[in-house]
């Protein structure tokens, strides 16, 4: 999680954050989303529920709130 944080907040270091509104919208999304894994692994980091996309492995919860970040299926 420490991992895609760091990873999240470079990668956003320019980035707004989203409106909670917004953010509320997408984790709907995730949620109905087949891609979407109840638990986040990643190498040798597992969080158990912890939501995670399995296309990108970003952790939704972070992914949701920037801004300027995508669904990489396009759903939002
Ligand atoms: S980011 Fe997109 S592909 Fe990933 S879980 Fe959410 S809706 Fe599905």
């Amino acid at each position: 999680m420490w991992l895609t944080a760091l990873f999240g907040k470079a990668k956003n270091i320019s980035s707004d954050l989203a409106s909670y509104e917004k953010k509320l919208d997408r984790l709907d999304i995730c949620n109905k989303c087949p891609h979407k894994k109840d638990n986040f692994k990643f190498l040798f980091i597992k969080k158990k529920g912890v939501p995670q996309c399995g296309i990108c492995k970003c952790a939704l919860i972070d992914k949701t709130i920037w801004q300027d970040e995508q669904c990489p299926k396009g759903k939002w």
